[in-house]
């Protein structure tokens, strides 16, 4: 009796995580009307709001064995969370890589979140599989790779990055045997998620070759094709070049075409590194620029940046399967029931993942309901805008490092007297200290500048403007303190 008693008390209080449909409607209408407050709000509030209190206050609300209200709880979100540092969602965010965040797939997430389907494995839950291998394709598509390439939905471009190097070691056998002789080709221009990869792979041991770049911030193939012979005559191993379309300081896009034709010369794995601007191919003067991204072995593309869905949503395609299961699949006894060689790939067979978020309907709910038709009218006027910055920009006086490939300009300004390295650093800290716009700066050979990167799709004329409106009231406001 005693224990038929326990389990009563137990489950009166364990029932409590099941909200009856009136608590449900409750909390949800609360939920929703912030989430509508936020977006309302969204042309007024600041792009990045830097407040003493750094969201401390969110510790005074510890985590405890007793509830809080909904309200207390959004009121603790509101005031140190959704209102400091940098707001992703802005159209004024104009630093880093934006992307913006989709309204339609916070709805997907909710209601992938509620179904709770398990994605991983085909026979668990065949459609949601379906969804996220439909995209993968949708993808290769659209990339120019075959329609039976491989691929995985990631939380991002770092894992997907790291997913395609480590199959790009064991497609070409570097193992403790020839580590120490292999080599790595890359630009100093790569993405950091790129070196650490290659630690993570435990690739650390083989030679890492930076090849020269052009003015534009390009590998310079003669000299990769160059490096790669020397490497061979010298008894070394040459297994994989790391090429990036759309680099983050200057969106640059490596020579694709020609990088893709040495690595077949002479046999090397050819990563792609599209995170940020391989979806600029849906647009017409993206595609032009992109060509030759079909020659790649393995590419890495986020729609977390390029198609605008929130944070945690990456993608790995590889053009052969079987590598990339080499790789990542495995067969626990467990898991035995699960296995059928006549379904479709399994995303738990390509990827380090095992129970994973069904993050496919964060990217097919907005598809679908969209059509894809407004995704390249928007990458397309982030293209035009990004000339229209670069033609303006140089019209208030300031440099521009380079022709701007996609969507990040290089720029700063050279003040009348004074270090322009200092001037430029405190020209960006107005910037983010009036916080209406965001930007970011980078260094480039040394010099201190700064970057103007336009992708959420909520950027558009007028943000542009005031940008630009922004940047030449605080020059003026610089050079008279200057004197
Ligand atoms: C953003 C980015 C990455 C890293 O991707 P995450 O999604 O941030 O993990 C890698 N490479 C490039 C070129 C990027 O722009």
């Amino acid at each position: 009796m005693a224990m038929l008693d326990k389990l009563k008390k137990l489950e009166r209080i364990a029932r409590e995580l099941e909200p009856t449909a009136g608590e449900r409607r409750f909390t949800r209408d609360r939920i929703v009307s912030y989430g509508e407050d936020f977006l309302n709000r969204l042309e007024e509030a600041n792009a990045f709001d830097s407040k003493p209190d750094k969201g401390i206050g969110i510790l005074d609300s510890p985590i405890s064995e007793d509830p809080i209200p909904i309200e207390e709880a959004l009121t603790l979100l509101g005031q140190n969370v959704d209102t400091q540092g940098l707001n992703p969602a802005s159209a004024g965010h104009l630093g880093y890589i934006p992307g913006g965040g989709l309204y339609y797939s916070a709805l997907g997430d909710y209601l992938a979140a509620i179904t709770n389907r398990y994605a991983g494995v085909f026979f668990a839950s065949p459609g949601a599989v379906r969804i996220e291998n439909m995209l993968i394709s949708w993808m290769a598509g659209i990339l120019g790779y075959p329609v039976n390439s491989a691929g995985n939905l990631t939380s991002g471009g770092s894992i997907a990055n790291l997913i395609a190097i480590v199959t790009s070691r064991d497609a070409q056998k570097i193992n403790s045997t020839n580590i120490a002789r292999s080599v790595i080709y890359l630009s100093h221009q790569a993405h950091h998620s790129l070196q650490k990869a290659i630690r993570i792979a435990g690739l650390d041991e083989c030679i890492l070759r930076y090849v020269n770049l052009d003015r534009q911030y390009r590998i310079i193939p003669g000299e990769l094709e160059e490096q790669v012979e020397a490497d061979k005559r010298n008894g070394l191993n040459p297994f994989l070049i790391i090429g990036t379309a759309g680099t983050t300081d200057v969106g640059a896009i490596d020579p694709l075409d020609e990088i893709g034709d040495i690595a077949h010369r002479h046999g090397l794995w050819f990563h792609l590194d599209a995170a940020y601007g391989g979806f600029f191919i849906l647009a017409a003067q993206g595609k032009a620029k992109l060509k030759g991204i079909e020659k790649s072995d393995s590419v890495c593309i986020d729609p977390h940046k390029g198609l605008f869905v929130p944070y945690g949503l990456g993608a790995v395609l590889v053009k052969d399967i079987a590598r990339m299961q080499g790789s990542l699949s495995y067969l626990a006894n467990y898991m035995q029931d699960t296995f059928s060689s006549t379904d479709e790939p399994s995303p738990a067979d390509l990827s380090p993942e095992l129970s994973k978020h069904f993050r496919g309907l964060r990217l097919w709910l907005p598809l679908k309901l969209h059509g894809t038709r407004p995704f390249a009218a928007c990458l397309e006027e982030k293209l035009l805008l990004t000339r229209y910055f670069y033609q303006e920009i140089q019209k208030l006086g300031f440099e521009v490092e380079c022709e701007p490939e996609l969507s990040v300009v290089i720029y700063r300004y050279v003040p009348k007297k004074g270090d322009a390295d200092l001037f430029n650093k405190r020209l960006v800290e107005e910037v983010q200290k009036d916080g209406r716009v965001f930007i970011s700066s980078t260094l480039l050979n040394g010099k201190f500048i700064l970057r103007f990167a336009i992708l959420s799709f909520r950027t558009h004329l007028k943000t542009v403007d005031l940008a630009l409106r922004i940047l030449k009231e605080k020059v003026e406001m610089l050079e008279n303190l200057a004197g």
